[in-house]
C-alpha cells in the first residue's frame, strides 16, 4: 500500500508539472521568437549583447540572480563584437546539489536557399522557423521555462538551479563556456550536473562526442622555371603523394574502425578524415608566372573514436609522412597541430543520465535513446576545464536541422522537452516537503 501511495503521489507531481508547462507554452514560444529575431550570427559574433540582455532580463524576472560575463582579454572580444555571456543562479534551500543548464545563443551564417525570413520567427504547421531555432535557441527557451513552470506550480526545488546563455560555441566556445569555466562560473566545486541544451531530438540523451584532430601538412620544394621543371622540386607533387596515401590507404583503414559508442547518425560510428583545404603555388587570382611551386600544403580534419588514443592518431599521420620521406629524401614536410579535442563520454549509469532518461520515458512513453554526437560541442569544456563529470546534451531541436536552410523546430518538441527538463530538475534537486503538503 505504501508503494502504491508513493506511485500515485509521484504521478500526480508529474501531472502537475506537465500541466504547468502547458499553461506557459505560449509565453515560452513568444520568448523563443524574440530570441530568434536577434541575428546573433557567428562569425563575426553580431548582437551578442542584445541577446544576452534579453535572456538576462527574463532570468531576473523569473527570480534568478543574473550576471553578465564578458570574455575580457580574449582577442575575439572586441568593441564591435563584444563576447558577452549571461549567467543566472536561483538558490534553493540548500546549495547542493546544483544543476546548471547551458545553451549557446550564437548561430551560424544564414547561407542560401531560404524560403522564409531566417530571422522572422514565423510559425507554420507547428514548426517555428529561423536560423538557430534548433541549434539552439529552442533549448534555451525550454530550460528557462521548465524551471519557471515549477515555480508557478508552487514546486520549490531544494537544490540550486543555474542557467547560462553562452557565445561562440560554433567557433569553439573559447569566449563562451570555456571562459566561464576558467573564471569559475562553472565548476565541480559548485555544480553537480550540467545539461547542455543542444539539439538532440527530444527523446534522445547525448552522452558525449568523438575526438577531433585538425592538422596542417606543409610540403617544401625548390623553385625553378616552369619550362625546365626538372631543375626544381615541386612541393605540390609531394603534397599529391601524401593526399594519395590519405585517400587510398588511410581512408579505407579508418572505414574499418567502428566505435561501440552509439554515435548518431550511425555513419559517424567510423573513424574519418576530411581535407578541409589545400594550398600551393601561385594564388589563383594573381598573374601567373611559370614556376615550380616551392610550398604547398593542406588542412585536415580527422575525427577519432573513444577507442583510439590521440597519440596513435597523430602517430599514424607522422608515420605516413616519414614513410614518404624514406622513399624520397627530397620529400620535406612540416606537421602542425591546429586543434585537438579529446573524446568525452559520460557514464550512462550516473544519476544525471538515469534521471533524465526516466523523465524522457515518462513524457514520451518510450525509452530514451542514448546517443553520442559526431561533432563536438561545449561538453568538452565542461568536462575538461570545469571538471564536471556528469554532463550531457539534451534539447528540443532537431539535430538534422542544424545549419540547414529553412531551419526549424517543432513547437510541440519545445513543450515536451521543457516537461522533461522540469521533471529532471525535480528528480535531481528534490522538492521541499511543504510543497507536497499544500498539494
Ligand atoms: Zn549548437
Amino acid at each position: 500500500m505504501a508503494t502504491s501511495q508513493l506511485a500515485s503521489a509521484t504521478l500526480s507531481l508529474e501531472d502537475t508539472i506537465a500541466r504547468s508547462v502547458e499553461a506557459i507554452r505560449d509565453e515560452m514560444i513568444a520568448f523563443l521568437q524574440q530570441m530568434v529575431r536577434i541575428p546573433t550570427i557567428n562569425p563575426p559574433g553580431e548582437n551578442y549583447l542584445a541577446c544576452a540582455e534579453l535572456i538576462g532580463s527574463k532570468l531576473t524576472e523569473f527570480g534568478y540572480k543574473t550576471s553578465y560575463i564578458q570574455a575580457e582579454g580574449l582577442t575575439e572580444n572586441t568593441l564591435a563584437h563584444p563576447r558577452v555571456n549571461v549567467f543566472g543562479q536561483m538558490k534553493g534551500s540548500v546549495p547542493r546539489p546544483s544543476l546548471h543548464f547551458n545553451g549557446h545563443f550564437d548561430v551560424v551564417p544564414v547561407g542560401s536557399g531560404w524560403t522564409v525570413d531566417p530571422f522572422g520567427g514565423e510559425i507554420r504547421d507547428g514548426k517555428l522557423y529561423g536560423r538557430g531555432v534548433s541549434d539552439q535557441k529552442a533549448g534555451i527557451a525550454a530550460s528557462i521555462f521548465a524551471i519557471e513552470a515549477l515555480r508557478r506550480a508552487g514546486i520549490h526545488l531544494r537544490g540550486t538551479v543555474e542557467q547560462s546563455g553562452s557565445v561562440d560555441e560554433e567557433s569553439g566556445g573559447f569566449a563562451g563556456v570555456a571562459y566561464m569555466a576558467q573564471q569559475g562560473w562553472l565548476g565541480k566545486d559548485k555544480n553537480d550536473y550540467v545539461i547542455i541544451t543542444e539539439p538532440t531530438n527530444p527523446d534522445c540523451v547525448c552522452l558525449g562526442h568523438r575526438g577531433v584532430y585538425w592538422f596542417k601538412v606543409t610540403t617544401q620544394g625548390r623553385i625553378a622555371h616552369g619550362c625546365m621543371p626538372y631543375f626544381g622540386v615541386s612541393a605540390i607533387d609531394h603534397l599529391t603523394d601524401f593526399l594519395h596515401d590519405v585517400t587510398h590507404e588511410l581512408k579505407p583503414e579508418l572505414a574499418k574502425r567502428k566505435t561501440a559508442v552509439p554515435v548518431q547518425p550511425p555513419g559517424s560510428r567510423f573513424a574519418s578524415i576530411n581535407v578541409n583545404s589545400i594550398f600551393g603555388g601561385q594564388p589563383e587570382d594573381g598573374t601567373q608566372t611559370p614556376c615550380v611551386a616551392d610550398r604547398s600544403g593542406a588542412i585536415f580534419d580527422r575525427r577519432f573514436l573513444s577507442e583510439e588514443s590521440f597519440e596513435s592518431v597523430r602517430g599514424e599521420i607522422h608515420a605516413m609522412l616519414e614513410s614518404l620521406q624514406a622513399k624520397d629524401p627530397e620529400f620535406q614536410y612540416q606537421l602542425e597541430d591546429l586543434m585537438i579535442v579529446h573524446p568525452v563520454h559520460t557514464d550512462e549509469h550516473c544519476d544525471l543520465v538515469q534521471a533524465i532518461s526516466g523523465c524522457v520515458e515518462t513524457v514520451f512513453g518510450r525509452k530514451a535513446n542514448l546517443t553520442a554526437s559526431p561533432g563536438t560541442y561545449d561538453q568538452k569544456h565542461v568536462v575538461r576545464i570545469a571538471n564536471v563529470a556528469q554532463c550531457i546534451a539534451y534539447g528540443p531541436g532537431l539535430l538534422n536541422q542544424a545549419h540547414l536552410p529553412d531551419e526549424h523546430c517543432m513547437v510541440e518538441d519545445v513543450v515536451a522537452s521543457a516537461k522533461v527538463m522540469a521533471m529532471t530538475a525535480v528528480k535531481l534537486l528534490g522538492v521541499e516537503p511543504v510543497t507536497m503538503v499544500h498539494r
